[in-house]
């Protein structure tokens, strides 16, 4: 959709820190991190939120998380565990479905208001994801 920044992320259109895409998603580092590692989860097309989506596009994603993300997070950032959220209508800031997925850490706080001292820059995070 035009206008969509999440639509022009897919497009290459705006940078990201890309983790994972194939067909169907495209997974990145959320510039903003709840936690080290906290990825979105977008479907290539577009749609506005859980009442819209295909539901078989969260089928995919759920595995994708099981399969890929998950383990990517627990080998490189030790992650103790895993939050999975996702706004929709009044807290949904961009208007395309998105998963987010929030690797937690013991020393997290244990609660949405995570400790900011321990986010590392995006671009460190993202090195640990995607070395050889
Ligand atoms: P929500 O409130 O569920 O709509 O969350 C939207 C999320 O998108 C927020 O956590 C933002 O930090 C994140 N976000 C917005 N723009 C970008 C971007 N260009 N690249 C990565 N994450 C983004």
């Amino acid at each position: 959709m035009k206008d969509c920044i999440f639509c022009k992320i897919i497009k290459g259109e705006i940078p990201s820190s890309k983790i994972y895409e194939d067909e169907k998603i495209f997974v990145f580092l959320d510039v903003n991190p709840s936690t080290n590692g906290h990825m979105l989860i977008i479907p290539k097309e577009h749609y506005q939120d859980l009442f819209s989506i295909d539901e078989n596009l969260i089928i995919h994603a759920v595995k994708i998380i099981k399969e890929k993300l998950y383990p990517l997070m627990r080998e490189r950032l030790h992650c103790d565990g895993l939050t999975i959220s996702q706004n929709n209508g009044f807290g949904q800031e961009v208007k395309h479905y998105h998963i987010h997925v929030i690797p937690r850490y013991q020393n997290d706080q244990s609660n949405i208001t995570y400790n900011q001292d321990i986010i590392l820059p995006i671009d460190q995070v993202y090195s640990i994801l995607k070395r050889k």
